[in-house]
């Protein structure tokens, strides 16, 4: 007699997807040809056809603990083909924020970044720290001195900036590798249960081994350019991507020269830095980078009717255009001599770095990490995923 399964469909999870954006869902008939429409989708069990069937099943452990939904880079192929309109890369975008959802703590604040009416809070949290500390500390300062010219420490001290932003560091780092954590976990135990691999633990050596053979693919973005219907995503994607890196170095620099210059008899070395100084072109490129990245992201997503936005999409492109927006203001109004209106900018872009460090692990930037883990597991179990 055959093995008799009992199928406990998870209401809710089918529900939730609908609200992240892959409301149609239950239009699929399950014909497969998204699955061979996907560039990337390996030979070996496809995606999505798969998780189409599972989460209209509301089998949420299928999919959310698995690596397939990630290896998927949302070029909206499947989409364009779906005779159904079923929007299948609508579907795996929705599965991929469930998934942050379950991994992150607090679960509160999780599902707060993916609920626009929390968002007044999101942004009050921020403000309210910013304005109780500097007033309690004296180190946010709405009459400075400006005699020496504008410098925005002046206004708004970077021990203020430091205190805020470290934590705010320190806290999504945590998040996010006990997050990575679980996830690899699981996604590990379902392979072992699907009778995929009879390891029961991940060799670490192994692990290691399949991390450097997958990152000169996540730095060159090899998987977006492998898309055909929205290969202008590749080129936003790649600009954003990289303008964070350079961001990212700028910062540090920044960073380790203030700090590190108190040991000067000269004593701390603050900004603003001379615009001939490499670090300052670094800076300028990489924040042009991301207005000009986000901006394409942004075009393409009003342009795409056939491609659903979430409120969870708009959230991080929001934020990482008015990060590069607010920061190249700040830039600007500070040498046109401007003062309250560049001291104004600098507030809302402490506003903006702030919701992009300590909300990361629950936005879709945390997909960078989550993909990253997915692909290198799938690396590492032999599930080759390039047709
Ligand atoms: S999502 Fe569309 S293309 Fe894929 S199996 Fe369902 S109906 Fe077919
Ligand atoms: S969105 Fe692109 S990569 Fe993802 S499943 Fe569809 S065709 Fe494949």
């Amino acid at each position: 007699m055959a093995e008799r399964i009992l199928v406990e469909p998870d209401l809710k999870f089918i529900k939730d997807l609908g609200i992240l954006g892959g409301d149609d869902l239950k239009k699929c008939y399950q014909c497969a040809t998204c699955s061979v429409a996907c560039p990337i989708s390996p030979d070996n069990k496809p995606f999505p056809r798969k998780e189409m069937i599972a989460s209209s099943w509301g089998l949420k452990d299928k999919v959310v603990k698995s690596a397939d939904p990630w290896l998927c880079h949302n070029c909206g192929d499947c989409s364009t083909r779906c005779p159904r309109k079923a929007k299948p890369a609508d579907v795996l975008a929705a599965i991929r924020a469930q998934a942050i959802v379950e991994y992150s703590r607090p679960r509160w604040l999780a599902e707060a970044v993916n609920d626009p009416k929390k968002l007044p809070i999101l942004i009050a949290i921020p403000v309210a720290l910013f304005l109780v500390v500097g007033s309690i500390t004296g180190l946010l300062n709405f009459k400075p001195d400006l005699s020496g010219g504008i410098a925005h420490y002046k206004f708004f001290s970077t021990w203020l900036v430091d205190m805020h932003m470290v934590p705010a560091m320190l806290f999504a780092v945590t998040v996010l590798a006990l997050g990575l954590k679980r996830f690899v976990g699981d996604i590990h135990q379902n392979a072992l249960a699907e009778g995929k691999t009879d390891q029961q633990t991940i060799e670490v050596a192994g692990f290691v081994q399949a991390v450097i053979r997958v990152i000169p693919t996540i730095l060159t973005h090899k998987k977006f350019s492998e898309c055909t219907e929205n290969k202008d995503r590749y080129i936003a994607h790649f600009l954003t991507f990289w303008s964070f890196v350079g961001l990212f170095i700028v910062t540090s620099v920044i960073f380790l020269v203030l700090y590190g210059s108190y040991l000067l008899p000269t004593g701390p070395l603050h900004g603003p830095w001379a615009q001939i100084n490499p670090i300052k072109w670094l800076a300028n490129i990489s924040g042009i980078a991301l207005i000009v990245g986000t901006g394409m992201m942004i075009k393409s997503r009003l342009n795409k009717p056939d491609q659903k936005s979430a409120y969870k999409d708009w959230f991080l492109i929001g934020i990482a255009f008015g990060l590069g927006l607010t920061g190249m203001l700040t830039e600007l109004t500070r040498i046109a001599g401007w003062a309250p209106v560049t001291f104004a900018m600098y507030f809302l872009h402490l506003i903006c770095i702030f919701f992009l460090i300590a909300y990361l692990p629950f936005t879709k930037l945390a997909h960078l990490a989550y993909r990253t883990a997915a692909m290198v597991y799938s690396e590492y179990a032999g599930r080759k995923f390039v047709k």
